[in-house]
């Protein structure tokens, strides 16, 4: 999937509680998930929030690795509904929601990262990513997230109506 970065994630309000639920049910841990939706060329709508399982055991509540088994199941799913895997989510339990060097460094180009701070298991802030092209380290820009809440660039669900 090539697209420009800079591009905005929009989410449906009942899509973005579902994240939200895995996200608190994963604390204290790191929760982590795929997300499916359309690509655009302004911004990315997601259609679908999908929990994956954290491989990582002795550091879980600082770190995540995504079964790849679930991205897999995520392909799948994205192309027989006519989308594709346009993202992924993950918690930071008791911290920012700020990408770490360590997510910087093995986040795939043109995909969008929604990172999640989870304060005392309640959502405290949800912010969205992408790397910026072209740089050698990656370094991640930070993008609006639409149709959430509590976050930055945040804006009522009514507007995600008009994503494409
Ligand atoms: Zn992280």
């Amino acid at each position: 999937m090539i697209v420009a970065t800079g591009q905005a994630l929009l989410f449906p309000g009942e899509i973005f509680q579902r994240m939200t639920e895995f996200a608190e049910a994963a604390y204290p841990y790191e929760g982590c998930g795929v997300l499916i939706g359309t690509p655009g060329p302004d911004a990315a709508a997601v259609s679908e929030v999908r929990e994956g399982r954290n491989l990582v055991q002795d550091r879980r509540h600082d770190r995540y690795e995504l079964d790849p088994k679930d991205i897999i199941q995520a392909e799948k799913r994205a192309r027989e509904a006519g989308q594709e895997v346009i993202g992924f989510y993950h918690t930071h339990p008791d911290h920012p929601a700020h990408p770490s060097q360590f997510d910087t460094e093995r986040a795939w180009a043109g995909y969008h990262y929604v990172v999640i701070s989870v304060d005392a298991g309640q959502l405290a802030e949800a912010t969205a990513w992408q790397l910026a092209e072209a740089e050698e380290p990656g370094r991640f820009e930070e993008v609006p997230l639409k149709g959430g809440h509590r976050g930055p660039g945040y804006n009522p669900v009514g507007l995600v109506a008009e994503a494409p």
